[in-house]
């Protein structure tokens, strides 16, 4: 029996898992690979925090900043709160190791990124969220906190809207395995991937953790929003940080021509872009005057991966790119403190609509959002759970069998790939009443046929097919939301921009 049980091993879990360790509650992490590998290692751009060390900011300045980009529908005092701890949570974060970089008179270096007022990012040249997400664990080993590895989430056990437990699948084995626990926190990232091959995501982000809330009785809000992300790499979708617009490069079209004030919110760079694509044009982004000295000090892995994966050297050659899905602004909501519709049921990070990111993320945002509200949910479980008189449970099992029997008549690797697709086009940067009943119809169509997906991998070891079925079910479970949130929202707001 725990007292705080956490699913995820992000910076969200991992800020969580620290702050209810020193509450001195029994606790442990689960994860469906390794804590290292988590999306949060992808961050690159930075972390916000209104210091002031470049040029002038302030707190309220970055509230203005956030609620503006919210599409003035994010929580003013969610975000306040934020905001206020943002300065604390960089110095706390550099008191456990975070190497941020420095300006010349040693105060961490802080950057411009989309729709700020202000140079108020903080970060580690382009490997921001790596940093965090390695400074937390060096310090979750430190503190002895135990970690479960390769458990993959089933669903959740609720006894009279009380959290009473979780089921989870041994990777390894393909056990199922039942813990007991007085709160869980979900920490398991947002749903993006579910734009399978138009996403800077990987495949772990198919909001795993919000389906098992959906099917567990919790509210969910605010699905509709999907953040699309202005400069993907055109062939792999792999992000290229707006640190590189930040620092003033340009996005031109094959003529040469700029189109767009590169440093407006997200929404409205990825829309210009769309317009000059349904035109025929293509879009690059030009940093070639930074000169390859700023390039390799300050995003030497933006370079890297236009080389790697675009064939293209920033130093000398344009950057072929397109927007791409990036953060899921919707999820499980929950209240000041973290806590679900379900008692005892919390969540923080990306699966979590905690009213600061409104119809569009700020960018910057997510990273601070994660830690200093992952630390927050630690508290709140933890606190929590030394209120609960916990009376036992029927173990209530996932029936793993019935997908070892479903046939395998559907490839659902081919469905994936249509998915993606779908949402793109139709449930993309651009949305009508049109495109959305038909991509409404292809989900239902597809949630049919999931009677008729099943393995083609039967095995019984490290089933990393099973995984990935499990996958594609939530995700179908999940479009199915996103799209009728978007039927209902009738008008365009942030993310979701509505032709008719
Ligand atoms: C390329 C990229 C760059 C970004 N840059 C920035 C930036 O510069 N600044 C900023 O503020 N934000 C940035 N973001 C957004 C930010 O990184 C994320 O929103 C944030 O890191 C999410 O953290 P998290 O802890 O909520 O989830 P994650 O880091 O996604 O962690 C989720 C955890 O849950 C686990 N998990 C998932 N499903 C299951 C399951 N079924 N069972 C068990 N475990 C599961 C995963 O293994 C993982 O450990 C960026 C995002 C991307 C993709």
């Amino acid at each position: 029996m725990y007292d705080v049980l956490i699913i995820g091993a992000g910076g969200a879990g991992l800020s969580a898992a620290l702050e209810a360790k020193k509450e001195g509650a029994k606790i442990a992490v689960f994860c469906e690979g390794y804590p290292t590998r988590s999306q949060t290692s992808m961050a690159q751009g930075g972390i916000n925090a209104a210091l002031a060390n470049v040029e002038e900011d302030s707190i309220a300045q970055h509230v203005e900043d956030t609620l503006k980009a919210s599409g003035e529908i994010g929580s003013k005092k969610m975000i306040l709160k934020m905001c206020e701890d943002a300065p604390k949570i960089i110095k706390w974060l550099e008191s456990i190791g975070m190497p941020y970089s420095r300006t010349e008179d040693n105060k961490i270096a802080q950057r411009r990124l989309g729709g700020a007022s202000s140079q108020r990012a903080c970060y580690a040249q382009d490997f921001t969220g790596l940093k965090i997400l390695h400074t937390l664990y060096d310090q979750c080993l430190k503190e002895g906190i135990e970690f479960l590895n390769e458990k993959f989430l089933l669903d959740l056990s609720v006894e009279e809207n009380v959290i009473k437990g979780v089921t989870v699948l041994d990777i390894r084995s393909t056990e199922v395995e039942f813990y007991k626990a007085k709160t869980i926190i979900i920490a398991t990232g947002g749903y993006s991937a579910l734009y399978h091959g138009f996403t800077t995501n990987t495949n772990q982000s198919t909001g795993d953790g919000i389906t098992a809330a959906l099917n567990a009785g919790a509210k969910l809000s605010n699905m509709e929003f999907v953040q699309f992300h202005p400069t993907g790499l055109k062939k792999s979708g792999i992000l290229i940080s707006e640190s590189a617009r930040g620092a003033g490069g340009y996005l031109i079209n094959q003529k040469g021509e700029r189109f767009t004030d590169e440093l407006a919110p997200r929404d409205q760079v990825s829309r210009a872009i769309y317009a000059q694509l349904k035109e025929g044009n293509e879009v690059f982004l030009d940093i070639r005057h930074f000169g390859e000295a700023f390039i390799d000090e300050h995003i030497p892995q933006e370079r890297k991966l236009a080389i790697t994966y675009e064939g293209v050297d920033p130093v000398t050659e344009l950057i072929p790119i397109a927007p791409v899905a990036h953060y899921s602004m919707g999820g499980i909501s929950v209240n000041e403190n973290m806590m679900s519709s379900i008692d005892g049921l919390f969540a923080v990070g990306e699966c979590a609509q905690s009213g600061v990111h409104g119809a569009n993320r700020l960018g910057g945002n997510s990273l601070l959002e994660i830690v200093s509200f992952g630390r927050l949910a630690g508290l709140s479980a933890s606190k929590y759970s030394q209120s609960v008189d916990y009376q036992d449970t029927e173990v209530s099992m996932y029936d793993i069998e019935e997908i070892y029997n479903t046939p395998n008549e559907i490839n659902f690797y081919e469905k994936r790939e249509e998915l993606g697709k779908e949402l793109y086009k139709n449930i993309g940067i651009v949305r009508d009443e049109k495109s959305l009943l038909s991509a409404q119809a292809l989900i239902l169509k597809m949630e049919k046929e999931l009677e008729v997906m099943g393995l083609g991998d039967r095995s019984r070891v490290y089933n990393t097919n099973l995984t990935e079925l499990i996958k594609f079910r939530n995700s179908i479970a999940l479009s199915k939301i996103i799209v009728q949130g978007a039927l209902d929202r009738k008008v365009s707001l942030g993310a979701h921009y509505r032709e008719n």
